[in-house]
């Protein structure tokens, strides 16, 4: 008998070491230490017993790292899916110029096919970063989807709340004023749908799935952090975003990050990240308990396995803003993560509608 449930995919941004130090301001980043010696031999067993086969979306700079080469082919042999995640991970890709953001996606599939033997499929941008040409970069390179985006309104909470404990500087700050978006960004759609771009061309975006309708966050970081206050909670609140995303007819693409699974015992460095204090064992028996309560009613699947479904099915199209793209390369970003517009139903390959629909964009656009 076929499984008939719907789909989820879950996906995993293989952000490391040196990348979060950057982020927070510490000195030492540029040396790029790495933790994948520790992630991989942690992640794939747990990854194995709950019989769970993901998207991960490396770095190309770490993928360039020979001694990581082994690690990432163990990944792929262990039945994972691969993505791109950028070369640099600089969350700012909305400010690059065509052809910088250009060499970044194909320097980076260069290295990870290189290191996987596998050639990406889907895009992630750092730090939730995206711009109408980067859609467009991942068409002509062939591109199955983007996974880019984050719709909640919460974004410039979740910045405040990261950069609290950070050392960066006014100037740092002001660079990574982007992260996490803008409020705005909570008007974009839950579900997936496809971008309408130009010459009738479309690419399939599959969001990080939010509570459909409040757009509250419910990845795993998050879950984590909620089960700080009370793991009953967590599990309350986890049930209700999946209820939502039932009634409402939402597959959910749920995101992981290294920090959930490791431990503060095995990443020292980064103690002083929200919920470093918890060790490896337990975050691994909450993610346990997170994946089984998704697999209640969700068929788990990575992320290439979940794209093809959905292009298989009628799949809504939106336009991005007319402002939004002529802002994509300036240097005052936040309209760039701005909402889209609604336009209608197409059918896989049904591109020529995007012509059609992008007379329609201005009026729904939110500037
Ligand atoms: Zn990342």
């Amino acid at each position: 008998m076929t499984d008939q449930r719907p789909l989820a995919s879950v996906s995993l941004d293989v952000d490391n070491l040196w990348s979060y130090l950057k982020t927070h301001g510490d000195p030492g980043w540029e040396q790029r230490p790495s933790y994948y010696d520790v992630f991989f031999p942690t992640v794939l067993p747990i990854l194995e017993r709950l019989g769970l086969r993901i998207t991960f979306f490396v770095v190309g700079c770490d993928a360039a790292v020979p001694a990581h080469e082994p690690l990432l082919r163990a990944m792929v042999a262990a039945g994972h899916d691969v993505g791109n995640h950028s070369y640099e991970h600089e969350p700012w890709l909305h400010r690059y110029a065509p052809d910088q953001l250009e060499a970044e996606i194909g320097r980076a599939e260069s290295a990870i096919t290189g290191a996987t033997g596998r050639r990406p499929v889907g895009f992630r941008g750092p730090g939730y970063s995206w711009s109408p040409t980067l859609l467009e970069i991942l068409l002509d390179r062939g591109y199955l989807y983007d996974a880019s985006t984050l719709p909640t309104y919460l974004g410039p909470l979740a910045r405040t709340y990261y950069f609290w404990t950070s050392r960066l500087t006014a100037a740092e700050r002001a660079q990574r004023a982007a992260l996490f978006g803008s409020a705005r960004d909570g008007f974009r759609p839950v579900r997936p749908y496809r971008w309408a771009l130009p010459a009738g061309r479309t690419l399939l975006e599959i969001p990080v799935t939010t509570t459909p309708i409040l757009k509250t966050p419910f990845h795993l970081s998050y879950l984590l952090y909620l089960s700080r206050i009370s793991e009953v909670a967590m599990m309350g609140y986890l049930r209700f975003a999946l209820a939502m995303c039932r009634a409402t007819g939402t597959e959910p693409s749920f995101l992981l990050h290294p920090l959930d699974l490791l431990g503060g015992d095995q990443a020292p460095a980064l103690r002083f990240f929200p919920g470093m204090d918890l060790s490896g064992r337990r975050k691994a028996a909450l993610f346990a308990r997170v994946m089984g309560v998704l697999g209640e009613h969700f068929r788990l699947v990575d992320m290439t396995t979940h794209a093809r479904a959905i292009l298989a099915r009628e799949t809504p199209l939106r336009v991005p803003d007319a402002a939004v793209a002529s802002a994509a390369h300036s240097p005052a970003p936040p309209s760039v993560t701005s909402a889209v517009a609604d336009v209608r139903p197409a059918r896989a390959g049904a591109g020529g509608a995007a012509s059609n629909a992008a007379s329609g964009a201005a009026s729904g656009a939110a500037s």
